[in-house]
């Protein structure tokens, strides 16, 4: 059988039949979702200020056991806002997966700072700490506290993994490196919801965390994001920066800073917090589908089902799929058969050097992105396959 058919034949084996197309990740709105926002509605309590939206920040911070919560209006707000408060700043590169979503160099070029490719590792597609660690010792110097791109002259501020698919990085190692080099780390937890490293939820080893609850992320708030932090001063200059920076008073409008307004709706918070009281059941489901999707993708010759690390436990937000070196050239034929056949398959992004935005920045050897987006499809994810 041609690896399209084997391929379509495992997923269907895993997911069973189905009437409809396939979509990728779409969310599922079962539990308190229509009487929390009609509440919104009812109440007149739809903006930005509203019990929700705390109640929100506070299920956050407890579920992923970081101290504090800001909810913000988007997963890409969150990352940027995230990055100022580590002090990045117009000149600085920051350390980027050249895997990943292009929101996380986007956040970055937004500070008037310039990504940095760094490569990811097999295992976990996320960055690889001992490449990068050899890679930084072989191209930065340091000056006093901070660490200089020998060959543009730029301080290099920041790194910030991104935990793909829901896989988490291997984050002791990264937070070595981020010691050694004297880095900021930033965490772009936006997939990672429900994943844990070593026990504790990802988004805790950074100074600041970004998650996303956009539409097709494990939960979603409609659109929005947060900000997590064990920092309660970087908690509360965060609330402020994304509160158009005002400063509190009963009438008066003082702005301390150009603020940004990134508040998250009241109606989006309630949306979340129905969601959130579903989040168990829903990594249940995802990690009972994985393990069919790895036992039917598993048998076939020359494909992988993407595990998680050892050291950590993934919310399996989407499944994916390797295909072998020597099967790659078919990746193609298999997304035409996928989605032509009503079930949807994307491959992994294009690598960030390759957008044209970010063709001339800075980059370590970054060949097992190059591989990944190769080899890689995602495949059907939803909580209720
Ligand atoms: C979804 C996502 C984001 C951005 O989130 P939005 O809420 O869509 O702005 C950032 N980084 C990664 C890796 C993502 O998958």
């Amino acid at each position: 059988m041609m690896i399209a058919s084997e391929i379509e034949t495992a997923i269907r084996a895993a997911i069973g039949p189905q009437e409809d197309f396939v979509a990728l990740h779409e969310p599922t709105f079962q539990g308190n979702e229509w009487e929390y926002v009609k509440e919104c509605i009812d109440t007149g309590w739809v903006s930005p200020v509203g019990s929700y939206v705390d109640q929100f920040e506070e299920k956050i911070a407890e579920y992923t056991g970081a101290e504090r919560a800001v909810a913000v209006n988007n997963g890409t707000a969150a990352l940027k806002v995230g990055l100022r408060l580590v002090g990045v700043e117009e000149g600085d590169e920051v350390l980027v997966p050249a895997l990943t979503f292009v929101a996380t160099a986007n956040a970055v070029s937004y500070l008037g700072a310039t990504p940095h490719f760094v490569d990811s590792e097999r295992r976990t597609l996320g960055v690889d700490p001992d490449r990068l660690d050899t890679y930084l010792d072989r191209t930065t110097e340091m000056r006093g506290e901070a660490c200089y791109n020998r060959e543009t002259g730029r301080r290099i501020r920041a790194v910030v993994p991104m935990h793909t698919f829901g896989h988490p990085v291997d984050l002791d190692r990264l937070a070595d490196v981020c010691d050694r080099y004297k880095l900021e780390m930033v965490e772009d937890a936006a997939e990672s919801l429900g994943s844990t490293y070593k026990g504790n939820h990802t988004g805790n080893w950074g100074r600041c965390a970004a998650l996303s609850f956009n539409g097709n992320k494990t939960i979603t708030t409609g659109g929005g994001g947060a900000i997590i932090t064990n920092d309660p001063a970087l908690a509360d200059r965060a609330r402020h920066l994304t509160k158009v920076a005002k400063k509190d008073h009963p009438w008066e409008y003082n702005h301390d800073t150009v603020g940004y307004n990134y508040r998250l709706p009241n109606i989006n918070a309630a949306l979340g917090c129905a969601q959130l009281e579903q989040l168990p059941l829903y990594l249940e489901n995802k990690r009972r589908l994985a393990e069919r999707y790895s036992e039917e993708v598993d048998r076939i010759d020359g494909v992988t089902f993407v595990d998680e690390p050892e050291f950590g436990r993934s919310n399996y937000w989407l499944n994916a799929i390797m295909l072998s070196a020597e099967k790659a050239h078919r990746r193609d034929d298999v997304l035409a058969q996928l989605n032509d056949h009503d079930l949807m398959s994307r491959p992994a992004w294009k690598p960030m050097h390759w957008l044209p935005m970010y063709e001339d920045c800075p980059r370590m050897d970054v060949s097992v992105a190059e591989a990944v987006y190769e080899r890689l499809l995602n495949i059907p994810s939803s909580v209720f396959l």
